[in-house]
């Protein structure tokens, strides 16, 4: 997978955690994904019954491991475009507070 946020290191602009935007922010620790991750996460588990028992770390190295099963591929482009969308949202209502 190819990753598509920015090079430079960013704050992440839609928590208070005052961390990087980097992938393992975005995809595992985010809590304002963590909706989104949750129910990602229950439909893996009916791929791989161990998914829960998994690291986050891990399972998301399962999942890039088993892209090859386009089923875990249309799901996880789902939840990341709907992370994607869900942070859009933050980020323009940020600024929109901001430019007011
Ligand atoms: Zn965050």
């Amino acid at each position: 997978m190819k990753w598509v946020l920015a090079k430079v290191q960013e704050l992440c602009p839609i928590c208070e955690s005052n961390h990087f935007e980097d992938e393992s922010h975005f995809l595992i620790y985010c809590n304002k994904y963590s909706i989104l991750r949750d129910e990602f996460y229950r439909k893996m588990e009916h791929i791989v019954p161990t998914f829960k028992q998994l690291s986050s770390l891990q399972a998301i190295g399962e999942l890039m491991t088993l892209q090859i099963i386009i089923y875990i591929n249309i799901q996880l482009a789902k939840f990341i475009s709907s992370c994607f969308d869900l942070r859009n949202t933050n980020v323009s209502l940020s600024n929109q507070t901001y430019a007011t």
